[in-house]
Parts: structure tokens; sequence; C-alpha cells
């Protein structure tokens, strides 16, 4: 279902409707594995068709149905699959897409669990894999090969912030007959239109933005109706990594206010950001929204919101070990813990050196790449939906 109506009005009524059975006005939980059927049915993934009534929840379930419609909508996409984890959606795509002697071009930097799986997991199974940075197109055009069959890129990069021009990679994907898929979790819906901009599965760790609120993990998947089915059947009903009804009733719960929240987000980072840039013991800040990303005209033109991700070093790595263990002991309402995208606020030190020998193993160019953005360390900063002078004031604390 493609609809223009607005992203507000999407997020709120896309994928919803009062309950025929109750006149219920707030979409139902249903926490049921199995349905009554009202005609005998097949039972092999391959019978289900787009009008098949609800048979068990591996294969869909009425609220995680509701929630995938809410999502394709928001991502300006024909269909969703939901998926246990941001982790389950990644690996649905490597999983479904690729097989022995298939190539695929991942970014050289990227979550540090996706990271690891494209380094580890893929190689064992007879993919062949090129880490690439993903932020010069150029890089891409001299890594695609004939057996290319998906790329994988990150925009904004999880956790330094580097950009990717996404028409710029689409047009060389497809020229290459490739796919092209885009871990979007930083930007959210929001942040940017992935479908529009030529992205064929637009994913995202749901735990993020699009619950919002750090209660519930999911992911998803959103693209054309043929990519999704083919989702369904191999990764959700053959691997089984599918969302519980639960986690889909509370993420969509969060999701209503995405639009709103992304807004807040993108507004509070400014300022704190803004700040950082005139602490004198932040010597760099990397944010899309502020003059100084080193790709801001790209963010100008490729994003929506600039979200709330923040990157920012402080000098050596024993300067930043020393500002974590600082934080741990003074921050008061800022928390210090991994993920991101909640309404509440979240900082955590990545170190580059441990980074790039655990889960990015890069080394020269690469490597380079990667410490021109991060240098020796970044604090990677979440800025939540608390007033922005207390979260600036709960930063003065611990950076003194
Ligand atoms: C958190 C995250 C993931 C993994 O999502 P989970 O829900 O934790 O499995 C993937 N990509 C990015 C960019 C993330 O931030």
């Amino acid at each position: 279902m493609r609809n223009h109506q607005g992203p507000q009005t999407l997020a709120i009524h896309a994928g919803e409707s009062p309950d025929p059975g109750t006149g219920a006005s707030s979409p139902p939980l249903h926490m049921s594995s199995t349905f009554c059927v009202d005609a005998p049915a097949g039972f092999s993934a391959h019978d289900l068709g787009s009008e098949s009534p609800f048979l068990y929840a591996r294969w869909s379930n009425p609220t995680v149905d509701m929630f995938e419609r809410k999502i394709a909508a928001l991502d300006g996409a024909d269909a969703c699959l939901a998926t246990a984890s941001g982790m389950a959606a990644a690996s649905a795509i490597f999983f479904t897409f690729l097989s022995a002697g298939d190539h695929v071009v991942v970014s050289d930097v990227s979550y540090a669990g996706v990271a690891e799986l494209a380094r580890e997991t893929l190689p064992r199974l007879g993919i062949q894999v090129s880490l690439v940075d993903l932020s010069d197109p150029q890089n891409l055009a001299n890594a695609l090969r004939p057996n290319t069959k998906l790329v994988h890129a990150e925009t904004p990069v999880n956790p330094i912030t580097r950009l990717t021009d996404l028409s710029a990679i689409a047009a060389l994907t497809h020229q290459a007959g490739a796919l092209l898929s885009c871990d979007c979790t930083f930007a959210s819906p929001m942040g940017q239109r992935a479908t529009a901009l030529g992205v064929d599965l637009v994913m995202h760790s749901a735990t993020k933005y699009i619950g919002g609120h750090g209660d519930a993990l999911g992911g998803t998947i959103s693209g054309r109706a043929a990519l999704i089915k083919q989702l369904r059947v191999e990764a959700g009903i053959h691997h089984g990594g599918i969302l519980s009804p639960f986690n889909a009733w509370l993420i969509a719960r969060g999701a209503a206010t995405l639009p709103l929240r992304m807004r807040a987000h993108q507004s509070g980072a400014l300022e704190v950001a803004r700040w950082l840039e005139t602490h004198p013991a932040v010597t760099r800040v990397l944010y899309p929204g502020l003059p100084s990303h080193p790709q801001y005209d790209l963010a100008q033109r490729q994003m929506l919101n600039s979200s709330g991700m923040i990157a920012f070093q402080v000098g050596s790595a024993e300067q930043g070990r020393a500002l974590a263990q600082t934080m741990i002991e003074k921050l008061d309402m800022v928390h210090y813990a991994v993920s991101l995208g909640h309404h509440r606020s979240l900082i955590f030190w990545m170190e580059t050196a441990a980074l790039l020998a655990s889960s990015f193993r890069l080394e020269g160019a690469q490597a380079e790449g990667y410490r021109a953005f991060a240098g020796d360390g970044i604090f990677r900063l979440s800025v939540g939906l608390e007033d922005p002078p207390d979260i600036i004031a709960d930063l003065g604390r611990a950076l003194g």
C-alpha cells in the first residue's frame, strides 16, 4: 500500500483500523500463535499468497502485520518484514539473497554485529566478501564483480556518522545487476527517503528510533513486494527469526510518535553538538547537522532529518578512557550504556584501536579512513528527548 498522506498521519494510522469485533480504537494485541481457518489450506511456505488468511504466527500475525504495514508506509515501500532484532534483519538479508559463490560488498565500517557477521560467517559459507568504504562511490565501482549479488551500506554509519551517497551507489549497484540494502538505523525512516534514493532493501534496528523507548528489540526490512515475499518465506518462515506480537505492539506504539520524536531528537542534538564544539575539552564533534561535518553538503542534499546521533573526540585514547570512567561516576541523568535512539540520552566510549582490531579488522587506507573521523576514539552520544539544557548540564558535570 503506497500512501500519500504525511508522515505524522502515516505513523499513527498506517496499518491500523478500528477492530471490527469490538470497535476498539487502539490496535489489539493478538497473542495467538495459530489461527482457525474456514477452508482447508496448504501448509508449505510456498502456499503463502498476498491474500492468504492468518494461519500460523511464523507466517504472519495480525498485530505484527499492522506494525509491518506502518513501517512500509513510513519507508515509502510496498511491504515490510518485521524481525526479532536488527541483527535478525541483517542476517535475513544476507541469508536470503546470497549463496555460496556469490560476492557481496559490505561497508567497511558498520554496526559491529553486522561487521562481525560479514567477516566471520559469510566467508565460512563460501560467500566472497569485499569490505569497502562506500563514502566514495568510486570505491564501489572498483569492487563490483560479475558475481556481485548484494551491496550492503549504512548511512550515517554507526558509530562515526560517515555518510554514503545512496543515489550514487544505487546507480552503480543496479548497473551491476545487484541489490542494494542499507542499514538506516541511525537515520530512522524520517532521516532519508531511502527507497526513493534507490535502496532496494531498507533495514532498521527497530530497537532504536522506531521503538524509541528502550524496552523492546526488533528489526524491519522494507522494499518491493516480491523481495519482501522472498524474505518472509526464507528468513521468516524457514529461519524463523520473526518479531513477537508483543514486541510489534510495543514498537508500533513507539512508532506512532516517530516523526515528532525525530524532530525533537534533531533539534536537541543540534543544540548539544553546538555546545560540545565550544567546550575546551572536546577536540572534534561529528554531527551531520553541523557545517563542520566533513560531508555536510551530502547531509543537506540527502537527509531530511539529521537525527540525534553525535560522535565526539576528547584527545588521546587515555584521555577518552579516563573521561569514560568519570562519566560512569558523575553523570546523573545521561546513561552510560550502549544502544541508541531512546527517549533517554545514552553515551558510550568507543576506542579506535580496539574496534579496528576486533569488529572492523581494518588496516592501511581503510584504517586511516576510520581514524579520519574517529581519531583515537569517540564518545557516541545518543541525544534523548530530555530538555537540551539538562543534557548539557549533565555532560558538563563530567567534562568539567
Ligand atoms: C543496534 C543496531 C543494529 C542491531 O540491532 P539489534 O536490534 O540490537 O539487533 C544494527 N544496525 C545498527 C546501525 C544498529 O545501531
